[in-house]
């Protein structure tokens, strides 16, 4: 066997579309000592972890919690949990990972109704209203910030779908929550779920999700036993209730890290904390387009954690992003899908969207730029005026 070194990764700054930088509070409270899942000590963390992520939700709903994996083990918590075999599910498709909502659809035995809109344009309500007409779906699925074009779908008008037909709404707010106001309750949501490692500020590994009553409900009237054990929310949410039934080992170090980030979140309040988001999304936009390059998504449908650029013609979009890496440390995102090559994906999310990283991010990509042969203007300057 060779001798093996420690493994040192090098200290990058994380602006592609997750995992985020963190605030080194949050990696602190990794380091701490181990406990065990049933000690009390552990349970109060849990607690805690509850009621700050029904604060960030904005809900008063009793099962909130996190489901352990990433934001896809939300994604199918509450689908595996609310689909029965045959159950159409209507899901509004614009993107990548609404596409991958439609997958699991089918994967948990439901019948995946698509209602196609252009990746990058928000879907049209009166269309989904005529749709939801149409057919017998039981659950209306949407992405709320769709990672691969940076567009922020309005959910404000969600619950005007009832007067239509009776569904059930279940909203991925995985690169929203935390960053974007999501108002669970206030929106009519019956299933929500997201992620740490965006928004939130943590590593990934846990997946907030919250049920409705009305979801439960339909939970509880299943004929037919959950297809999935780990994913289960009716064993999960014995697991996280006060009976405390084993269900799984805890990822111990990954909820103290989800309640230090929760607790920073607390700390700042959400209402400013949207702002912040908002504030240096748009400082990069105004730097962005001073330098001659174009946003993917309409002004008005655009999220402020995940940013959005046209790769301007003649450049190399896979070395620019290399270069960024290998000469400044700093990771942005290449486009998925049709999208490929054809845009760069900024994430400004939790404890790395701040002035500093846009100015950073945005006179690193300047110099790039203009060695690659492209007259850019100078984002910084236009950058720092719009932050005055
Ligand atoms: N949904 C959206 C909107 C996402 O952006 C992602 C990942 O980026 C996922 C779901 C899947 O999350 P994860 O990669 O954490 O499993």
């Amino acid at each position: 066997m060779p001798e093996w070194t420690p493994f040192r990764p090098p200290r990058r700054l994380l602006l592609g579309p997750g995992p985020a930088t963190v605030d080194p509070r949050v990696l602190q409270a990794m380091a701490a000592p181990l406990l065990g899942y049933l000690d009390p000590f552990f349970q109060q963390c849990m607690d805690e972890i509850q009621e700050m992520l029904r604060y960030v939700f904005d809900t008063k709903n009793r099962v909130t919690l996190m489901s352990p994996g990433t934001g896809t083990s939300g994604m199918q918590c509450t689908l595996v949990n609310l689909i029965e075999a045959g159950d159409e599910v209507l899901v509004c498709v614009n993107g990548y990972f609404s596409n991958r909502i439609c997958d699991l659809v089918e994967r948990c035995g439901g019948k995946a109704i698509r209602v196609e809109f252009e990746w990058g344009q928000p879907i049209d309500m009166d269309r989904v209203a005529s749709a939801l007409k149409s057919c017998r779906a039981v659950i209306l699925a949407m992405v709320h910030a769709e990672t691969s074009t940076g567009m922020r779908q309005p959910i404000e008008r969600l619950r005007e779908l009832l007067s239509v037909r009776d569904v059930m709404f279940l909203v991925d707010a995985v690169t929203s929550l935390g960053g974007i106001p999501v108002g669970t309750d206030h929106n009519g949501i019956d299933a929500c779920y997201s992620c740490t490692q965006k928004a939130i500020g943590a590593p990934p590994g846990l997946s907030p999700v919250t049920f409705s009553e009305k979801a439960l409900q339909k939970v509880r009237a299943r004929k037919a036993i959950c297809r999935d054990f780990y994913l289960d929310i009716t064993l999960l949410e014995r697991y996280w209730s006060k009976e405390r039934v084993y269900h799984h080992t805890a990822p111990v170090s990954a909820h103290y890290a989800a309640h230090e980030a929760l607790r920073l979140i607390a700390e700042e309040g959400l209402e400013a904390r949207w702002k912040r988001h908002e504030q240096n999304s748009l400082m990069l936009q105004a730097g962005i387009e001073a330098m001659g390059l174009q946003m993917l998504v309409a002004p008005q449908h655009r999220l402020w954690t995940l940013n959005t650029v046209r790769v301007p013609e003649g450049v190399d979009e896979a070395k620019v992003r290399d270069r960024l890496l290998q000469e400044h440390n700093i990771e942005i995102g290449a486009g998925l899908g049709p999208l490929k090559g054809r845009i760069w994906r900024i994430g400004l999310m939790g404890a790395a969207s701040t002035r500093d990283n846009v100015l950073l991010l945005l006179s690193a990509l300047e110099k790039i730029l203009k060695s690659e042969g492209l007259k850019a203007g100078s984002g910084v300057k236009a950058a720092e005026a719009y932050s005055q």
